[in-house]
């Protein structure tokens, strides 16, 4: 397998979408297990209390478990609450634990309390450029969101530079859209200028029907080139993944599922490089 150039400097992506089941954890995880087999060095961090990305990069997530919630509510450095995947080499994560569903309001007392997250990710020594963060750098750091727009998926969007956003293609996939983009030009004016809807993937697409033909077409009519050329078939094999604690990717390499990820793994990073 051919590795990417890597980038510059690292890329940090929120994926996010307030409708839940729309495939970002899946994505999230199969995009970075991607990536790390194209020889890029990925953190993977779960801002969703229910720990799915988690499970499914097999690492450790019950209560007292180093995690997101201490990174966020108790300023807790990020290098004490990353631990590498056990099976996936140059991929990191930071578990969360279901204390992290008390964040959402715990932080609303907390000092610049949207901005947690930001400065947790960029205080670490590997986040930066080839100058800053040398050859140990991450060149991606995929922020998994849970299903809502509150303050946890805020702070994400004031810690990113690029969003993913994973759209299901079906009838109701645009519905709700425009809620989330509203939110991302309200954290550009005020929180995060230089935040970009960069990429926009279709997930569990059945091309044998006239129905998600027809979605594709409008989030392409829409979006244009944010949108990957690589759409995600709908899968058993991807669906079954997690209840084995591991990606598409090492169940079953050779399926659809996982192919279409990695094709999607490569878009991104040569879309990078031309940044
Ligand atoms: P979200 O994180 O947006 O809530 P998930 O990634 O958890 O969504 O996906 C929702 C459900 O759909 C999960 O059960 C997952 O296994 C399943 N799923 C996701 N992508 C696919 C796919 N390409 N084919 C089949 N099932 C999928
Ligand atoms: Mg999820």
């Amino acid at each position: 397998r051919p590795p990417a150039p890597r980038p510059r400097a690292t890329r940090v992506f929120v994926v996010a979408n307030q409708k839940g089941g729309v495939g970002k954890t899946t994505s999230t995880v199969n995009i970075a297990a991607g990536l790390s087999s194209l020889g890029q060095r990925v953190l993977v961090i779960d801002l969703d209390p229910q720990g799915n990305a988690s499970t499914a990069l097999n690492v450790e997530h019950r209560r007292g478990v180093p995690s997101t919630y201490d990174a966020l509510v108790d300023g807790v450095v990020l290098d004490d609450v990353i631990t590498a995947c056990p099976d996936l080499k140059n991929l990191w994560v930071v578990p969360a634990t279901i204390d992290l569903a008390g964040a959402e309001i715990e932080l609303v007392s907390v000092v610049a309390r949207e901005g947690r997250l930001r400065k947790a990710i960029h205080g670490h020594p590997w986040v930066g450029d080839a100058e800053s963060a040398g050859e140990e750098r991450f060149d991606y750091v995929l922020i998994d969101c849970p299903p809502s727009l509150g303050l946890l998926t805020l702070n994400a969007l004031v810690a990113g530079e690029e969003m993913l956003i994973p759209i299901q293609a079906e009838y109701y996939a645009l519905e709700g859209l425009g809620q989330l983009l509203e939110t991302v030009d309200m954290v550009r004016a005020h929180l995060n200028p230089t935040l970009a809807v960069s990429t926009i993937l279709l997930t569990m697409y059945d091309a044998r029907t006239r129905l998600a033909a027809g979605v594709a077409e409008e989030v392409r009519e829409h979006f244009g080139d944010q949108v990957l050329r690589t759409a995600i078939p709908r899968s058993v094999r991807v669906s079954e993944a997690p209840s084995y604690a591991q990606t598409v990717m090492t169940y079953d390499p050779g399926s659809p599922g996982a192919l279409s990820y990695l094709e999607a793994a490569r878009e991104i990073a040569s879309r990078g490089v031309s940044l």
